[in-house]
């Protein structure tokens, strides 16, 4: 399958589990994972028409960023450690993995806009996973008012890896609970009305809870 046979099957996948909640599939952005593909193949990937390329490293973002530079919308999705900050901060768009206040400083310290950042929750609790627990995403998010390159445009987390739709479904819809609970607030520095959330096998259940962005990598690209 080519990466435009997949997407194409992502799409309507997307276009079903749209039809199925009574949402819009413009409202839900795909960000196509490259963590498995080189340079000329995430090249393939904004050939096929996404523009939005998630990367989880920084050094493999630097790598495809040099090749392809801004044609694409870059998406820094994984764990950033600060001392990477300062390497990416002037190319990425989105920042997915905001959790914890050092890695808000630096980010404040380094960037030279104002960076829309999704403030990470680790809904399910594995130790495993980054993230806020819960109850400290609206009070971490509170500290940040102060900082002004730091635009808090959602909340994402990663779900448990099982089959079980009902632990997906609770997980998917608790970070869109507390979505609501920061949206009331009304914070200018945090509008917080996006919801990244869903990867390859969960995203259907993840857009029919609320999902905005999408970040799928092996259905879309493989995983070798
Ligand atoms: C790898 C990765 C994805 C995509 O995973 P797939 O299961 O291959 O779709 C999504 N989000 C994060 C943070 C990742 O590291």
């Amino acid at each position: 399958m080519t990466v435009r046979d997949n997407l194409a099957a992502i799409r309507r996948q997307i276009e079903a589990a749209c039809a199925r909640v009574g949402r819009n599939p413009a409202d839900v952005r795909i960000v196509a994972v490259t963590k498995y593909i080189d340079a000329a193949r995430a090249q393939e990937v904004l050939d096929a028409g996404i523009a939005d390329l998630g990367e989880n490293r920084s050094d493999q973002l630097l790598e495809k960023y040099e090749a392809i530079g801004n044609q694409a919308t870059w998406h820094f999705i994984g764990t950033l450690q600060s001392r990477k900050v300062k390497e990416i901060i002037d190319k990425v768009d989105y920042i997915h993995s905001l959790d914890r206040l050092s890695l808000a400083k630096e980010i404040e310290k380094r960037a030279v806009r104002p960076v829309k950042c999704f403030v990470q929750v680790n809904v399910s609790g594995e130790a495993t996973k980054h993230g806020l627990v819960p109850e400290e995403t609206v009070p971490f998010i509170e500290q940040l008012r102060s900082f002004s390159r730091i635009e808090v445009i959602g909340l994402m987390t990663m779900a448990p890896h099982t089959e079980d739709e009902a632990i997906l479904r609770a997980c998917f819809r608790r970070l869109r609970t507390l979505k609501e609970r920061v949206q009331v607030l009304n914070l200018a520095h945090a509008p917080c009305t996006e919801l990244s959330m869903g990867m390859s096998n969960d995203y259907e259940i993840a857009i029919e809870e609320g999902a905005t962005f999408v970040r799928i990598g092996s259905a879309l690209v493989g995983s070798m």
